[in-house]
């Protein structure tokens, strides 16, 4: 097949977004020497030019489907930590409700503390030390959720 200049009024193979197929358009509007509006010659709709899905162009069908494989993994992840934060929650109010406030250290970069330590967060809030992380780091679990927060700088 030559390839003949397409003009309006050229016949041209496109997606019917009506049809849902590929067929046999005419062209009735052209942008930048490329079709923009094309009638379908089956169904006499016209619509915006889509090229033929059997053809090598199909980024918007994908793409729609990676949005909905990104959708879907993103609820998964958030139903699990939810799972997950309940627990910490559970973990947090047995470990820090009800005690004194006498009972919390203020936290701060320059202190060290071993686990079980009760903390005060300026920012986070009542806290226990879970865990060190190495010498330099701990793991406090805060109401909504563990945190790594650095000791021992000086
Ligand atoms: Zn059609």
């Amino acid at each position: 097949m030559t390839a003949k200049p397409l003009a309006a009024g050229s016949e041209i193979d496109a997606w019917c977004t009506r049809c849902r197929l590929d067929l046999g358009h005419r062209i009735v509007a052209m942008v930048d020497k490329r079709p923009k509006r094309v009638i379908c010659l089956t169904c006499n709709t016209e619509h915006n030019y889509r090229p033929p899905r059997s053809g090598p162009v199909a980024r918007e069908p994908r793409a729609a489907t990676a949005e909905r494989a990104t959708r879907r993994a993103s609820s998964e992840g958030s139903g699990h930590s939810s799972r997950s934060a309940l627990r910490q929650l559970a973990d947090w109010e047995a470990h820090v409700v009800g005690q004194a406030v006498g009972a919390f250290t203020h936290y701060s970069v320059d202190k060290e503390y071993e686990p079980g330590q009760l903390v005060l967060h300026r920012r986070f809030g009542e806290g226990y030390v879970v865990e060190r992380v190495g010498t330099d780091k701990i793991t406090v679990l805060f109401r909504d959720g563990p945190r790594v927060l650095v000791q021992g700088q000086r």
